[in-house]
């Protein structure tokens, strides 16, 4: 490791005032390679320790500086003493001393007693070229050491001047402290008034659950007590209005009395009124049935080619405008596990809807898979539905303001019914629409219940 030092300056130790000399000379390396103002102090304090330690020991000392420029730039110092035997004494007295400099080693030598010491050049210090070495040699060669009474002027000066530097520090303490404690009670009175805020707001948000608990079970009561309302109004509606058409039917029949062409009007507005009300009393049911969980899907491997077939025939004479064509396609799936007549009983509500709403054009229904689901999409090229009312449609009784079906009547009840059935079979309907281009609705299904 040595032999890639390059060496700065030799002396030898003799007597009790070398230690003075080689004290000035080390602060003086120190300084030539670089070192700062405490780490030359240092340095200075480490060698005059080793030296008057080795001095007690008898016999002369040399003492060599070279700088190990490779790596990290170093400055060595070695202190060869002949007495061999003495290292295990000298460490344990160097110990202190040791702490001073980056390294310092204690070996017994062939020859004696070796103590190395090293000190890390900081990242700051010009760079120890050839010539910048020159240089420092011969500035240390001319260094003339001073006396006794100047080293000790310039320790007292240190001392003073580390002394004023640990008082500095002290007082940084105790400002330090002082700060800390004023930003601890500030925290700790933020956290107080944290905490109770959010005691408060806890509390508060505790009354707002069992405040919404209540609610929720007030509203799940009246919504039960709607649904009940309406399964027995219209059941009970169904059996009187059933009764008026079909006494309406005999008025009108040819073995009854012949009627004027006045009351044959007013019996057929009785009938018809009578009809309309029926249909209306069937959908209240349907829904009140479907809203109060009593419709327990009948489930089986469901033939959608003969679904599709028999909702062909059915709607077909529905179609009374040769403008619009209505298809239904070879269903691209052959099954679905699901229940027959509720599956068709959603499909009918959408195909009646799109023949209402279409005057040309075409309604169409299809069926494909997507992703583990089955589709139905009933679309037409209809009047179409604003934007804003496309959640609004599946609100029980509410139609669409102004539009007018093409045909037939309609009592706003088919479509919260759909709905209603596609939940029950595990599923959802959705609507996407464009007014004045048509409506496609989708009924989305499990492929499997
Ligand atoms: P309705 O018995 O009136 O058809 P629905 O609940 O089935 O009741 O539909 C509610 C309203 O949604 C309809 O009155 C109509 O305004 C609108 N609507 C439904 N389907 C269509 C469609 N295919 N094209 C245009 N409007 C539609």
């Amino acid at each position: 490791m040595t032999g890639a030092a390059e060496s700065l300056m030799r002396m030898r130790l003799r007597v009790a005032q070398d230690v003075f000399a080689v004290r000035q000379l080390g602060r003086e390396v120190a300084r030539a390679v670089g070192l700062e103002t405490q780490d030359q102090t240092r340095v200075a304090t480490a060698l005059s320790e080793v030296g008057r330690v080795l001095l007690a020991a008898g016999q002369d000392t040399e003492v060599a500086f070279t700088v190990d420029l490779h790596g990290v730039p170093t400055l060595q110092v070695t202190m060869e003493h002949p007495a061999p035997g003495e290292a295990g004494r000298l460490a344990e007295q160097l110990q202190q001393v040791g702490r001073l400099v980056d390294t310092m080693e204690v070996d017994d030598g062939g020859s004696g007693t070796v103590v190395r010491m090293a000190r890390r050049l900081p990242p700051g210090a010009p760079r120890l070229t050839p010539g910048r070495m020159d240089d420092i040699r011969a500035g240390l060669a001319q260094h003339v050491p001073g006396t006794p009474l100047d080293e000790l002027a310039v320790q007292n000066q240190q001392l003073i001047a580390a002394l004023d530097e640990v008082r500095a520090q002290r007082d940084d303490l105790a400002r330090l402290n002082a700060e800390l404690e004023e930003t601890n009670r500030g925290v700790m009175a933020l956290y107080n008034q944290l905490s109770e805020e959010l005691e408060e707001t806890n509390r508060g948000v505790v009354a707002l659950y069992a405040e919404l608990d209540e609610k929720s079970v007030q509203l799940r009561a009246a919504s039960e007590a709607k649904s009940r309302f309406l399964a027995n109004v219209s059941h009970e509606l169904r059996a009187p209005v059933t009764a008026i058409i079909g006494l309406g039917r005999l008025l009108t029949d040819s073995g009854s009395d012949d009627l004027t062409e006045e009351q044959d009007r007013q019996v057929e507005l009785i009938r018809t009124s009578a009809s309309d009300l029926l249909t209306l009393v069937n959908g209240l049911l349907d829904l009140a049935k479907a809203e109060a969980g009593r419709m327990e899907p009948n489930w089986s491997d469901v033939d959608l080619r003969a679904m599709f077939g028999q909702l062909r025939g059915t709607l077909r004479p529905l179609v009374t405008r040769s403008e619009v064509d209505f298809v239904v396609e070879e269903p691209a799936v052959p099954g679905i596990r699901s229940d027959e007549v509720l599956l068709a009983q959603v499909l009918r509500n959408l195909l009646t809807n799109a023949l209402k709403f279409t005057a040309s054009g075409e309604v169409r229904l299809s069926v494909r898979p997507s992703g583990g689901d089955l589709e139905f999409i009933v679309s037409d090229t209809g009047t179409g539905i604003p934007p804003e009312l496309h959640e609004r449609i599946f609100e029980e009784f509410y139609q669409v303001p102004g539009s007018k079906p093409v045909s037939g009547k309609g009592t706003g009840l088919g479509l919260p019914y759909a709905r209603r059935l596609a939940g029950i079979l595990g599923g959802g309907l959705r609507v996407d629409s464009v007014p004045g281009s048509g409506s496609v609705f989708t009924l989305q299904l499990p492929a499997e219940s």
